[in-house]
């Protein structure tokens, strides 16, 4: 062989080993997503450069990721799934979408009522569940608690989404789980008893028919809130002077709360790098972003968000119940928005 052809044997063997090198070793993750916010771009890119793993994203709602998942299978070339609610995590972890994930460094930042017991899903930002109320209709003393919801006294004034939306199910399920299922029915039903119009529309539309005294009073998670409260259109500034909010249950339980959570996927081709991205997910800079991008809180309790709204909104007690207990009543929580008329 001459020089010249044993170089070339040389690199046409480097170059067919390069090819051969298992999925598993290149630096990409490819991450299913329902978060889409502006500032999640610095959150990948930091995380590009400081590893080398290059982020390729799917984004789509949280249903349309589950489903698409579900077609996918085996084949499915997603690593890490990236969606809001218990409830929804829950469903995913039924299906069987996660393979369970050990890390030390996850188990010591992300505090245990925020994450799977078995590691299926860690919730990475929280947000509450609170109560809207319109300024010239109710005082926040008529909205205290969940429970006054279904108290006749705010018969025809109580706006709120479908039971059946996530949100709504792990309230229901968290019910469930202070007060056992007949009372959280009763719970429900006093709801509907007080609706002013039939549910429609997501949290930002009850936001908007307490302004507008549709309703007097409204649930909604805190982070829609908290965008109002930071926009610059005077339409939404317009809101927020007309409205105030409540955090529920603040002399009782606490208020209920959720969170954005990921979990990696079973048939994740690029498992470690997966891992490596939710550990950078509970680094101080990450939690930052993360939480900040949708006005949320950072579940690593030593990281604090230079926010505004969440400045002004201040610091409330939270409903201890595990996370992870709210997919235990899902399907019970489902029956009795059915039950309830709860559309
Ligand atoms: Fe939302």
């Amino acid at each position: 062989m001459s020089t010249i052809s044993r170089a070339l044997a040389a690199l046409f063997i480097c170059a067919a080993s390069v090819a051969s090198v298992h999925a598993a070793d290149e630096a990409v993750l490819n991450l299913y997503s329902a978060r889409h916010y502006k500032t999640d771009e610095a959150l990948y890119e930091n995380f590009t450069k400081a590893t080398g793993i290059r982020i390729n994203r799917i984004e789509a709602s949280d249903e349309q990721l589950v489903e698409r998942l579900k077609s996918e299978g085996a084949a499915s070339p997603a690593d890490l799934l990236l969606i809001v609610d218990a409830a929804r995590l829950w469903q995913a972890q039924q299906l069987g979408l996660f393979r369970p994930v050990e890390s030390a460094l996850l188990t010591d930042r992300v505090p245990a009522r925020f994450r799977d017991p078995a590691g299926n899903w860690f919730g990475f930002s929280y947000r509450a569940r609170v109560i809207v109320y319109n300024k010239a209709m109710a005082k926040p003393g008529d909205v205290a608690t969940y429970a006054s919801l279904a108290d006749p006294a705010n018969k025809g004034r109580v706006c709120v989404r479908s039971g059946s939306h996530p949100y709504n199910l792990s309230l229901i399920s968290a019910q469930i789980a202070h007060l056992g299922e007949a009372r959280a029915e009763a719970w429900a039903k006093g709801v509907v008893a007080n609706f002013a119009r039939m549910p429609k529309g997501g949290d930002t539309d009850q936001i908007k028919a307490v302004a507008a005294g549709e309703c007097a009073v409204a649930l909604s998670n805190s982070y829609y809130y908290a965008r109002l409260m930071r926009s610059t259109q005077a339409a939404d500034r317009e809101i927020v002077a007309r409205t105030g909010i409540v955090f529920p249950d603040q002399n009782g339980v606490g208020t209920h709360v959720n969170i954005s959570g990921a979990g990696v996927l079973k048939h994740a081709p690029h498992r470690d790098n997966a891992i490596k991205f939710l550990d950078y997910l509970a680094s101080n800079d990450a939690q930052r972003y993360f939480a900040d991008g949708n006005n949320e809180w950072p579940v690593v309790p030593s990281v604090v968000v230079a926010n505004p709204a969440l400045d002004a909104l201040g610091k409330f007690k939270i409903d201890p119940l595990p996370i992870a207990d709210f997919g235990k009543h899902t399907a019970e929580a489902q029956k009795i928005a059915d039950r309830a008329d709860w559309r």
